[in-house]
Parts: structure tokens; sequence; C-alpha cells
């Protein structure tokens, strides 16, 4: 009873850590936090500040990541990675990403000095939102040793490339490579609320991920003949926003008739965009993902035949453009079988589900063992200040991490693991 009331109040000040760093931010009276920005270095700050107590050892790397190491009971022991981001979207919330960071420095402190057979690295990556440089992922793609050069030439807003940016943060681009992991890390561990309605609507805490949706994104564009609205006959018309429309309700049908698939026209533009005129052109996103490739594949592929169909038919053309194709990215068997008996030891039943968003885990699956614990999101609201978590949910986030980390030190299984096994 006294334990169960102590990570309660654990959890009521990871609660309140998170709005802490909220007010680290780039915009007055509201959450903006992007990569290397001065806010960033406040926030660094701050945690540096709540860990060091803990006999935790922090640094900043090369691409602006804040690394924590808690120290295992034997010196050259391998290391176990928890972490998220530290970047946010403009106007965002105070959770998404940091309570990731902020909850396993909750671990940290009720281990209460006890030392395990693995360090532990908590990371508080520099960038996950993509929000200044328009590319996602600069701080996990570091670890994993996949940001190339061309990647570093990529500039801002105002000009300031990536490389720029970190020399102006007062850190060495040339020291990149020494922030990628090394053979010791035994697996990444991420806690991040869902952000979306999953969890809340199955009357669930805690989702176990088992694997990361794979991403079609694309853009259609239909060209007809634009023409007077009065006076052109229904029968002779080339009507690029119609045919748009009937391929629209086809996308929906296709995702409603395909378990677990989801499509999204996002974003259409009619030219020329008048009452009294037949659209000549219309241009349309589509976002496809599932957490089989192969099914996500299927389903593209039907939607271009499709649109072809819908422009011949019509007497109009289509083109397609492939924007992103991202794989799916399925964790670890091992560490989600983990995840699920400590989400069950902390008194929650198990609840696997797919990851729509891609998050940090995403990267470093592509080198180590990688699993992902959601928290529910009330109201399926994130990327806006109303986002929330609940004292209770942070509560059992705890009481699972904590298993987590004792069933971990006692498999042997666990610790022969090394990264790319
Ligand atoms: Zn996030």
């Amino acid at each position: 009873m006294q334990a169960s009331r102590d990570k309660r109040d654990c959890a009521s000040e990871v609660i309140a850590r998170c709005q802490t760093l909220a007010r680290f931010s780039e915009d007055t009276g509201s959450i903006r936090r992007t990569f290397l920005s001065p806010p960033m270095r406040e926030c660094h700050g701050e945690i540096a500040g709540w860990v060091a107590p803990l006999g935790v050892t922090s640094r900043v790397d090369a691409v602006g990541n804040l690394r924590m190491v808690y120290p295992a009971a034997k010196p050259d022991a391998p290391r176990l990675m928890i972490g998220s981001h530290l970047d946010t979207v403009p106007n965002a919330g105070a959770y998404d990403g940091v309570l990731g960071v902020v909850l396993p420095i909750a671990l940290l402190g009720a281990l209460n000095g006890r030392k395990l057979p693995f360090a532990i690295e908590v990371v508080g990556f520099s960038d996950e939102e993509g929000v200044r440089f328009g590319t996602p992922f600069i701080g996990s793609r570091a670890l994993v040793g996949s940001l190339n050069d061309d990647l570093l030439r990529r500039q801002d807003a105002q000009g300031v490339s990536i490389r720029k940016a970190i020399e102006d943060y007062g850190l060495n681009p040339a020291e990149i490579a020494q922030a990628a992991i090394e053979d010791n890390v035994l697996g990444y561990v991420e806690f991040h609320i869902e952000q979306g309605p999953v969890l809340e609507n199955a009357d669930r805490s805690l989702g176990v991920v088992e694997a990361i949706a794979g991403q079609s994104r694309m853009e259609f564009t239909f060209v007809g003949h634009a023409n007077h609205a009065g006076t052109t006959p229904m029968n002779l018309r080339h009507d690029a926003l119609a045919a748009a429309a009937e391929w629209i309700g086809a996308v929906e049908q296709r995702a409603l008739s395909t378990s677990g698939l989801v499509a999204t026209v996002g974003a259409i533009q009619a030219k020329p965009g008048a009452t009294n005129v037949i659209a000549g052109e219309t241009r349309l996103s589509l976002d496809v993902r599932h957490r089989h490739d192969e099914t996500r594949n299927a389903a593209v592929d039907y939607l271009v035949r499709l649109a072809e169909d819908v422009a011949t038919h019509r007497g109009l053309r289509v083109q397609c453009n492939v924007l992103m194709d991202q794989r799916a990215v399925p964790m670890d068997p091992f560490l989600v079988s983990q995840v699920e008996q400590a989400v069950s030891k902390a008194g929650c039943e198990p609840y696997l589900m797919v990851s729509g968003a891609g998050h940090d885990a995403m990267i470093l699956a592509e080198k180590v063992p990688a699993a992902v614990i959601f928290l529910r999101t009330p109201g399926g609201v994130s990327h806006d200040p109303a986002e929330a978590v609940e004292v209770a949910d942070v509560t059992k986030a705890i009481d699972c991490g904590l298993h987590l980390l004792d069933q971990l030190s006692s498999s042997s299984e666990f610790q022969r693991k090394t990264a790319h096994a």
C-alpha cells in the first residue's frame, strides 16, 4: 500500500516536471522548442540538475542529444537505453516526447541507489518532430550513424544549415560520429503518449507497441478541362474535382474494408477554384499506413490503378508522385514480451497495438532491439496545449518500468543479446 502511494507521488512529480520543462519555450504563452534553440539549453540545464544527485553523469552529444548514464553494478557492463525527444511542435502540449525523458529519470530515482547488471542511459533527443529543418529524427539518426553530409547541409527558414546550427550552439559537427551507439547497447525502450484515442476507447492505461506502421505519402493530380459552369452540359464535361471526389470516396472504402489500414486524403486544391467554373485540375495528398508493408503496398497499387480508371472513364489524365515510402518497423519480440509481462505485473491487461505515428524507437530499431510503451492520451489529443496524462496512468507506467528493469536484470537471455544481433 505504502509502495503504491510512493509511486503515485513519483507520478505526480513526473507530471510536475513535464510542466516545468514546458516553461522553456521559444514563444511566449505557448510551447515551441525546436532543434538547438536557446530554450533547449535551459531544458538540458534543468534536467541535468535533477539527475546529478542520482549519481548520473550527463553530457550533450554533438547533435544536441542529452545523454545521461546511470552506472551498472560493475564497470564495462552493457547498457539499456531509455528515452524520447525534448523538441516540440509549435503550440505544443507538455508531454509528447518530454514524458519519455522525465519518466525514466523517475525510474532511476526509484532504484534508490541500487545498481543493475547493466548501465541505464536515458536519452533526451534533440529533434524528432523535424520542425526547424523539415526533416525529422536528427537526434536519433546520429545514434544509428545515418546523419549524412547531405542532411547536414539542409537549411532552416533563415538559411542556417544543420551543420551551422550545431556550431552556433557550441557543438562540434566533427564529433557526430562519436554520438553513435556502440555494440554494448542491449536495447532501447521508449515511453510515449499514444497521441490517439485507441487506449481511451479500450479503457486501458498502457499499450504495448508491436510495430510502427509503414507509411506511403503521395501526391495525385487529376487534369481535365476548366469550362463555364452554366453553359457546359453535364455529359460534355471533364471535371477534375468530380473525378477527385469519386476517387476520395474509394480511398475511404478501401481503408474501411482492410483491417488495420488507415488512408487519408488530407489536402485538396482545385484550379481555378471559382464557383462558376468547372475545375480543370485538382491536386490531392494521399497518406496510407499499415503494419504490414505488403498490405500497404497493395492498397497503394489499387488506389493508383483506380485513379487511372476514374480518369480514363471521365476523359481526364492523372499523374502521381511518391513523396515518402517508409517501411513498417516491427518491435523486438523479446522486449515486447517482457513489456507485456511488466504491464501485467503493474495491474494492467496488456493491450497490443500498432503505432500509426513514427517515434525515435523506429530509428533505433535499425541497430538495437526496441520497444515502445504507450500511455493513454485523454481525448486522444496531442500536439496541442490541451495534451494531458492521468496520474493513475503515469503511476502504472512507472510500476511497469520498474518491473521491466527487474525482469531484464534477471534475464540472462537479455544480457546475452548484443547490438546488431
Ligand atoms: Zn513524440
